[in-house]
């Protein structure tokens, strides 16, 4: 054999295993291929790789959705659960965990939140495959109303349903609130105004003695001044509920503002006989806008004045501690009873009804100072012995 038949046949043996190995690797391909794609009798190698690659596709969402499943019942502010068919809570939320009064996971909805209606809810909503939507009472630290939507779905054949639910207590409260509220204003409005009316129809009278119009006249003249008071009042306390919160914080000196107010109420304090003893500290500020401390601080001792009774001593405290500024206004007067000191902070709350009347208190002077206290993130605080005195104190953060 010559040189060139030796490399015809040396490049034909090549090419003939070259040609081998790539079919044996074609054949161990495509049976790969055929097993991972397991192709069903119908259909195309290309239909059952465009299947696979959608189902690739979807086993990749799994976890994303999982992840997302978990992060929304961990930080949901809305209390959520998911429940079977057999209404078995499946999972909740840590909302719900912290809301409601035990709930607990892979247990009945009815034997663990005890609500016959929640129950019917969730079946109702399983049952017809449509959303429910309802206002329920449940244990959630007392009884609370709650807004409960139900959509139902199904997993794998088998019904299942998520529950949202929202505390409404405190918009139903406030609905109440806002209706006796009107009701309480009207009346507080009605009364001295009807006073007004009456004195000047008697003042009309042509054949009224001087002495009795000089009467009547003082009479009408603070009849106006109690009005006055109570809408210049309410006013206020609207505008501090629809204001800005940060419109109340700010900074002052306290002992200068304190000595300007005590100088202030020096005549209303000799009127009543009773002694101002400042004992404020010199380097206390106070962490408020300058208009909303001397609110608060002449409520304060202007009630301490006003109900102590005469003869008494009414001091101004104050300290820095480690939860911020102390301010105390104590008297050594009459006291409050206790039935009746849980309630001087609300509206129109008066121990002595005639006798706050009579003062020319409006019953709202507690309530200012509370909401100007709390709304700058404070406390107030009253310690009272009937017949001993009273010590009212708010503490502000600095
Ligand atoms: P008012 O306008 O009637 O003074 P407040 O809201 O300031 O309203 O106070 C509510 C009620 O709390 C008063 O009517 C009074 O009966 C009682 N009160 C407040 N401070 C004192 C105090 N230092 N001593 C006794 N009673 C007080």
């Amino acid at each position: 054999m010559n040189s060139a038949a030796t490399i015809a046949l040396a490049v034909s043996v090549l090419a003939a295993v070259v040609l081998l190995s790539m079919v044996i690797r074609y054949r161990a391909e495509r049976r790969k291929l055929l097993e991972s794609l397991d192709p069903k009798s119908d259909e195309s190698l290309e239909d059952a790789a465009r299947r696979v690659a959608e189902q690739a596709a979807f086993c990749d969402e799994i976890p994303r959705l999982k992840f997302r499943l978990d992060m929304l019942l961990k930080e949901s502010p809305l209390p959520m659960m998911i429940v079977d068919g057999e209404r078995t809570i499946i999972n909740l939320s840590h909302s719900a965990e912290d809301q409601l009064d035990q709930p607990r996971r892979r247990r009945g909805l009815l034997e663990t939140l005890e609500s016959h209606e929640l129950d019917d809810a969730a079946r109702k909503a399983m049952e017809t495959q449509k959303p429910v939507e309802t206002t329920i009472r449940l244990y959630a630290s007392g009884r609370r109303p709650f807004h409960v939507w139900v959509f139902p779905y199904e997993a794998q054949g088998a019904p299942e349903c998520i529950i949202f639910l929202r505390d409404i207590a405190e918009a139903v409260d406030y609905g109440e609130l806002r209706s006796q509220f009107a009701a309480t204003v009207s009346h507080e409005l009605r009364t001295p105004l009807a006073g007004i009316k009456a004195m000047v129809e008697s003042l009309q009278e042509p054949e009224l003695d001087p002495e009795d119009r000089q009467r009547f006249l003082a009479r009408v003249d603070n009849e106006s001044t109690r009005l006055a008071q109570l809408i210049d009042e309410l006013l206020f306390l609207s505008t501090l509920e629809s204001g800005p919160e940060q419109d109340l914080r700010g900074e002052c000196l306290l002992m200068p503002l304190s000595e300007e107010i005590m100088e202030e109420l020096r005549p209303l304090a000799e009127r009543f006989e009773v002694a101002l003893e400042n004992q404020v500290p010199r380097d206390i500020h106070l962490p408020l806008e300058g208009r909303m401390a001397t609110t608060v601080l002449t409520n304060l001792l202007e009630n301490a004045i006003k109900y102590s009774g005469h003869g008494s001593r009414v001091e101004l405290l104050a300290e820095k501690g480690s939860d911020g500024v102390r301010v105390t206004v104590r008297d050594d007067g009459i006291g409050i009873d206790a039935e009746h000191l849980s309630h001087i902070f609300e509206r129109f709350y008066r121990v002595d009804k005639s006798r706050s009347k009579h003062l020319g208190g409006t019953g709202l002077g507690l309530s200012i100072v509370k909401h100007i206290v709390e709304s700058s993130g404070g406390e107030v605080e009253v310690e009272s012995r009937e017949g001993f005195g009273t010590s009212v104190s708010f503490t502000l953060p600095q």
